[in-house]
């Protein structure tokens, strides 16, 4: 077994720590990966403050990893030491077992994510994520980063891009369409990028204008304020698709009235208590609430290999590991543009 060193949570209240671990001994099918950055996603958060009550300690958060292989196993053949890779939210599902659904082994109970659980397929060992300086992943799992991306911009696609990727092309987003992107955070700065590489037109609704320029910028055609209530009556009735990337409770009714009649608001933000939503919000234009989670393998390739064509990467700032705890406060005060980045290197500092 090789030796990790990372950052763990220990409780729901305390800071992140220097952590040494043990990664599993890596079979034929396996990609060892030097982590060389992970992403600092709302969910890393969510999840080590226990706030979806899953938590078990310790906890390596971490799911937006980029690195470079550093060995694979004799069975791999997609990948060669050197190669520029990714790994996302899962390492592990039942498309090998039974159901071989390619397009939605995500939505499977066979799911085993990257950190926080129970390596069901692979000894029952707990699983740990990117906030360290290695992994041991299947290769079916195994993300190949375009050559042209740099790095360390491109973790977050693995878990940002991926979550607003799939919707937009799920409902349709392109020529024609107009999106709406609620929340102006680590998710919804990649929904404008993507959304307007599709072609959509697309709109940021945000608690204040303070990133209009930012978010104009990376291809919003229109920005609005939700702490205006004008915002609200300006726009109804303005959008055919709506993706909600907050981590907090909003007035789900008065987003829905900005729907199209037959549009759909998409839920990707997560968060901790449940959606009350008026009947009448649904029926009055037969408008559809959904959800989306990350995506496949298979998508989240294509979604790569789609930015790798279009220049897309996150914009991000890049910390030592050092700074995480003071990284979280800040992404709760909607303090980061857009995506906090850790340089693993900085583990040797
Ligand atoms: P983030 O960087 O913190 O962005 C969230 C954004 O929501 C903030 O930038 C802010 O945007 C807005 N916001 C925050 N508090 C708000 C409030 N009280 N009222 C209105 N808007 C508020 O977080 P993230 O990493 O993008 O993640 C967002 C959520 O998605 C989290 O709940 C995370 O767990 C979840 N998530 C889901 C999936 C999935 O597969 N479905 C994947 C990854 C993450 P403005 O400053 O522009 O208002
Ligand atoms: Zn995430």
């Amino acid at each position: 077994m090789a030796i990790a060193r990372g950052y763990a949570a220990t409780d729901a209240s305390k800071p992140l720590t220097p952590f040494t671990f043990e990664r599993r001994e890596p079979n034929d099918d396996d990609v060892v990966i030097d982590i060389k950055y992970a992403g600092i996603c709302h969910s890393d958060i969510h999840t080590v403050r226990n706030e979806w009550k899953n938590a078990v300690y310790p906890i390596v958060p971490g799911h937006e990893i980029a690195g470079v292989v550093k060995a694979v196993g004799s069975k791999v053949t997609k990948f060669k030491v050197g190669d520029h890779v990714g790994v996302g939210c899962f390492v592990d599902s039942c498309v090998g077992c039974a159901t071989r659904d390619l397009d939605n082994e995500h939505y499977m109970p066979g799911l085993v994510q990257t950190y926080n659980d129970t390596d069901t397929l692979n000894g029952n060992a707990r699983t740990q994520g990117g906030y360290s300086d290695s992994i041991v992943v299947k290769e079916g799992y195994v993300l190949s980063i375009p050559d042209n991306l740099p790095l360390d911009a491109s973790a977050p696609l693995l878990c940002a891009g991926i979550t607003l990727y799939s919707p937009l092309r799920r409902w349709g987003a392109g020529p024609g369409k107009k999106v709406a992107i609620v929340g102006m955070g680590g998710l919804g700065h990649m929904g404008v990028k993507l959304g307007a590489a599709m072609g959509a037109d697309v709109t940021v609704l945000s608690q204040s204008l303070s990133k209009k320029e930012d978010g104009l910028k990376l291809g919003a055609k229109e920005y609005y304020a939700t702490n205006d209530p004008e915002t609200f009556k300006k726009l109804a009735v303005s959008f055919d698709l709506i993706i909600c990337t907050v981590s907090a409770e909003i007035d789900w009714n008065a987003y829905l009235g900005l729907l199209k009649p037959k549009g759909s608001m998409v839920v990707v933000g997560a968060p901790e208590n449940p959606i009350p939503v008026h009947a009448f919000s649904l029926i009055f234009g037969a408008k559809e609430l959904s959800g989306s989670m990350i995506g496949s393998i298979k998508e989240t390739q294509e979604m790569l290999d789609f930015c790798g064509e279009h220049d897309i990467v996150s914009e991000i700032e890049t910390i030592n590991i050092q700074q995480v705890n003071e990284a979280y406060e800040r992404v709760l005060k909607s303090d980061v543009r857009y995506r906090f980045v850790i340089d693993m290197a900085s583990l040797d500092a």
